[in-house]
């Protein structure tokens, strides 16, 4: 098919936020679009990829003074850095955009205008509790205990000028959309939480303008005021093709607009289902035809961040396990509708059983048989039994199921349907039993019809694989000797040519890996990247517990104050079955807390975690360690703490 006749098809991720290096749970993303562009790519579509950072905003101003760089010089880093891994995880992304980019900065300046000449964006004030010294706005729930959530200190009711968007204004229009356009929100639950939770109640005016800092596209008009989030980042996905708001859009916007399929994380839908939209209506723009929220990768209890100090990096994850490792596992791990979760031992489960027990001793048996018996030469010698045709329909059928499944984005299925030929593929060699074949002369050409059958099944899956784990797909075929096969040409089998050659030198795909070895690799990197913790001298009493406490009053209880706390370091209690000790910072103070709870968490754990504090509580003395204050956690039926 020529390039100009082939259909458009534009597949976008959110862009990063360059506050921090984005861990595995943020890489996600990336490779799940890449699967799918990929696999739109096979299918002969003509496929526009964009992914991209946000740079802008007060975090990243605020990190970067922290960091004694200028934002610019921050994001720089950042964006480095987020794009390092996406080429590390062989991401095939046409456009890398950053929001600090200067023709997207002059679209959003004047999409920013264009919307308040014509009346959709009005002046207003912006109000909210404000903390001078942090120069920082807070609604009532994210002050922590009235206070200011970053330095503890008092708060004051106040307002600052701020530009809005008349989201209602809109709100009809998006709700026939949306209800003519059931494909338009994926999954569909997310939909029936949108309509239900925000289009339905109404829709507040959305702030679009900040003075409180400066880290942003200033309006053209009013320069005091930086453009604030959404606006500026949302238009990346025009900016990005070459949207021009005079109306000299390029002819890549032209082509590739409306997208196909925006693809984010399930917390940001509203933004893109809602405000996107309505922005798009505002400024005459047809809609995007999906937006799909996928699920999170989460690491054992959890949502991967960095203050829970569970997070875990691909290119970590690259050095143990390799890259299309890491992508099988995060593709296959991740269901459509629910949360994956991520573990060392789950993906060393998952390479000793899938890649290297069904994929690579698949294809390492099938070439070393292949060597043995006829030198490598693969002769379709076309003595068939009825296990044939089987094999053949598995294989063909699970063409067009995987075909299916990447139309409805479910993608770890597609994978388990690649690995479903996989699997037939096994167990057609122990139907076939090449060895026992291979003692009879006479069954020498059924032997090498059995061969020829695995090598073409084999092609046709490492083709699939293509999309998926692109790295292990060209080594297969480069060890069969075959180019990869068309996505159109797998209405058949037999297209392997008939005498073809596969390498005398197969190389292993997947080594196996001992659990236990990499535990103990994966304790000491953790070990050396702790930070180092005060040793504590006091001698040490065995087995403390605490003790139970009479029953008390309400007007006892009333006496407790409570405050959220941040473990920032913890340690075991050495002779005690029980204690941790943990340092918690609460508000600008730091207090050591002695807690009974080793059985139910490792000081690493810990490390990151907010707590609830009993703050006034007398110190004492627990195994010889001073104690001031008490950790909270609620307790399940079966003892587990949390
Ligand atoms: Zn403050």
């Amino acid at each position: 098919m020529c390039k100009e006749c082939k259909k458009p098809y534009y597949i976008t991720t959110a862009i990063a936020y360059t506050s921090g290096k984005p861990h595995i749970g943020n890489t996600y993303e990336i490779v799940l679009a890449d699967s799918i562009a990929r696999f739109k790519r096979a299918q002969g579509y003509d496929v526009r990829f964009q992914t991209g950072t946000d740079e802008h905003g007060q975090k990243i101003e605020l990190k970067a003074e922290a960091a004694g760089v200028t934002p610019k010089e921050y994001v720089d880093n950042v964006a480095g850095q987020v794009k390092a891994i996406w080429d590390l995880m062989n991401t095939s992304y046409d456009k890398f955009i950053r929001t600090t980019d200067a023709d997207h900065e002059a679209q959003v300046q004047k999409i920013f205008k264009r919307l308040y000449d014509q009346g959709d964006i009005y002046k207003g004030y912006y109000e909210g509790m404000y903390c001078t010294p942090c120069e920082s706005f807070f609604t009532e729930s994210q002050l922590v205990d009235g206070k200011c959530p970053d330095c503890g200190r008092e708060v004051q009711p106040a307002k600052e000028e701020a530009y809005f968007f008349k989201m209602s204004k809109y709100a009809d229009r998006l709700i026939q959309y949306i209800n003519d356009h059931p494909e338009f929100i994926q999954p569909v639950s997310r939909k029936n939480e949108m309509m239900n939770n925000f289009l339905l109640p109404g829709l507040q005016d959305l702030c679009v303008s900040r003075t409180s800092f400066n880290w942003g596209i200033p309006v053209s008009f009013d320069p005091k005021h930086v453009t604030y989030v959404w606006l500026d980042a949302l238009t990346n996905y025009i900016t990005g093709l070459g949207y021009d708001c005079d109306g000299n859009s390029s002819e890549m916007f032209k082509k590739y607009w409306p997208a196909d399929l925006h693809l984010i994380g399930k917390d940001i839908i509203r933004f893109h289902t809602i405000y996107w939209p309505i922005f798009l209506m505002a400024l005459d723009l047809p809609l995007p035809k999906q937006v799909f929220g996928h699920p999170w990768l989460l690491q054992g209890d959890g949502k991967m961040s960095k203050s829970k100090g569970n997070v875990l990096y691909a290119d970590t994850l690259v050095d143990f396990f390799g890259v299309d490792a890491v992508r099988y596992f995060v593709l296959h791990e991740m269901p459509f509708d629910n949360d994956g979760v991520i573990s060392w031992e789950l993906m060393v489960e998952r390479l000793n059983s899938d890649l290297a027990n069904i994929l690579g001793n698949l294809v390492n048996r099938t070439i070393s048989m292949s060597n043995k018996y006829f030198d490598g030469v693969v002769r379709n010698a076309g003595v068939t039994e009825d296990v044939d045709a089987d094999l053949k329909a598995v294989v063909l059928d699970e063409v067009k199921k995987i075909n299916d499944k990447m139309d409805q984005l479910r993608v770890a299925d597609a994978i388990t349907e690649i690995f479903n030929i996989f699997r037939r593929c096994n167990k057609y060699i122990d139907e076939t039993m090449p060895w026992a074949l291979a003692k009879d002369e006479a069954k020498k050409d059924r032997l090498a019809t059995v061969l020829y059958n695995l090598v073409e099944a084999i092609t046709i899956g490492a083709s699939l694989l293509e999309a998926f784990m692109p790295e292990t797909s060209d080594k297969i075929l480069s060890q069969l000797q075959t180019e990869k096969r068309e996505l159109s040409a797998m209405d058949q089998f037999g297209l392997y040519p008939d005498g073809g050659k596969v390498t005398d030198k197969p190389e292993i795909l997947f080594a196996r890996m001992d659990i236990k070895e990499v535990m103990e690799k994966v304790e000491a990197m953790r070990a050396a990247e702790a930070p180092a913790e005060e040793k504590k001298e006091e001698p040490e009493e065995e087995g403390i517990d605490i003790e139970a406490k009479p029953e008390i009053t309400y007007d006892d209880f009333a006496k407790l104050q409570f405050q959220v706390g941040e473990i920032i370091a913890c340690e075991a209690v050495k002779k005690s079955k029980k204690l941790l000790c943990s340092q918690v910072k609460i508000g600008s103070q730091v207090k050591q807390i002695v807690s009974g709870i080793k059985a139910h968490y490792t000081p690493e754990e810990m490390v990151g975690k907010k707590v609830m504090v009993v703050v006034n509580l007398k110190p004492a003395k627990l195994a010889g360690i001073l104690s001031e204050g008490m950790l909270l956690c609620a307790e399940d039926a079966d003892g587990n703490l949390s």
